[in-house]
């Protein structure tokens, strides 16, 4: 049997790819410390007997023993709300957490693979955005702390590869949603859909003419599935290129939970939020013959369904309960 590490397996993606590595009958190990992440998105895999959960931060030595055969890094506060919050913590996990892990790759001759973002592109001059364009980031405003972490993952694991021969993937998410989300973790679907179900307003920042194109989980996974097994070690775009403005997001958003009478409130844009957004999937489609299926349509139809069985006691909570128990240096 085959033995995979996954870390962030207690977030958002984590989750679903020990769900999905699990199914394909793997040995899965599920490596977070919860600083984003949470215990509901895990206690249906605990019960599992391939699934063995292991509670720690990866941005310190990482001990495994025994047989390992695949890494996934997934671990990082993933949401711009989670990174300014904890600024330190994020830039640690994409450096420090990543060279432990190729390091321990390395000893175990494990195939390794990273996630990468869209943010590496920063606010792009070039769209759509192609693996080839560098990017346009802004190395110390508040977003700096992720996208530069981010950058110089995809550097120290294209240093291993190329210095160790170590057989590393790297694939750059562009944004995607879905159940496990965590209704209060900033990102636009989970605050639309939050502010739907109290009977808030909806907020959108700027004047919701920058645009995303989003991915649905299912989809997202069965390409970094395809990825793992590639013998492809450049980066990878994998995301959805059907781009919407925020503005008509949040329409639709309102067609989808019927608050007709749902008003609108514009807030101040972020600093550096990027204006535009689109993968270009031309070599996703062509190196792993992978392209998304699932219509937008369908998927926030999936992903509300989801948010509508939650308790009241999650839906009202306003903060992730475990930041102010770490230590943020
Ligand atoms: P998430 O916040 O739901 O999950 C991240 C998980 O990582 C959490 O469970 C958190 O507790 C854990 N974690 C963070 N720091 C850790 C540390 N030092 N040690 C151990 N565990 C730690 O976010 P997500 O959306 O599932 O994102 C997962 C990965 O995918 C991240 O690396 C993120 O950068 C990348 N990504 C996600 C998207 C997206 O749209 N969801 C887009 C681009 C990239
Ligand atoms: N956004 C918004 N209202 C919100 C949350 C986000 O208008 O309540 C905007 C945000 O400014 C950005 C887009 O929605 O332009 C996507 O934001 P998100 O945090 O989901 O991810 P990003 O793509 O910026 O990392």
């Amino acid at each position: 049997m085959k033995k995979i590490l996954i870390t962030g397996a207690a977030g958002f993606l984590g989750s679903h790819l020990c769900e999905r590595f699990l199914k394909e009958k793997f040995y899965v190990l599920g490596m977070d410390n919860f600083i984003t992440g949470s215990l509901e998105n895990i206690n249906f895999l605990k019960k599992q007997e391939n699934f063995e959960f292991i509670n720690h931060d990866v941005s310190q030595f990482i001990q495994i023993d025994g047989q390992l055969d695949y890494i996934l890094h997934f671990a990082s506060p993933a949401s711009p709300i989670d990174y300014l919050k904890i600024p330190i913590q994020t830039l640690k996990v994409g450096s420090l957490g990543t060279h432990n892990l190729l390091g321990l790759a390395k000893s175990k001759n494990a195939v390794i693979l990273v996630a990468s973002t869209s943010e590496v592109y920063g606010d792009p001059l070039v769209h759509p955005q192609k693996e080839t364009y560098f990017g346009n980031v802004n190395p110390i405003g508040p977003r700096g702390v992720y996208d530069e972490a981010k950058r110089f993952q995809e550097a120290i694991t294209m240093a291993y590869h190329r210095f160790h021969g170590l057989d590393t993937k790297i694939v750059r998410i562009f944004n995607t949603y879905g159940p496990r989300m965590r209704l209060n973790d900033g990102r636009v679907l989970p605050a639309f859909i939050g502010q739907s179900l109290r009977g808030e307003d909806l907020t959108i920042f700027g004047n919701g003419s920058q645009t995303r194109s989003f991915c649905y989980v299912d989809d997202l996974i069965e390409g970094i599935y395809k990825l793992l097994f590639s013998d492809y070690n450049y980066p990878i775009n994998i995301g959805n290129p059907n781009e919407i403005s925020i503005k008509d997001f949040a329409q639709e958003i309102i067609n989808l939970t019927g608050n007709s009478d749902q008003k609108i409130v514009l807030k101040e844009l972020p600093e550096n939020d990027p204006l535009k957004r689109k993968p270009d999937i031309e070599l996703a489609k062509n190196i792993l013959g992978w392209k998304p299926k699932i219509q937008r349509k369908e998927g926030l139809r999936l992903t509300y369904d989801y948010f509508c069985k939650l308790s009241d006691q999650e839906l009202n909570k306003k903060e992730h309960n475990s930041f102010n128990s770490y230590n943020t240096y």
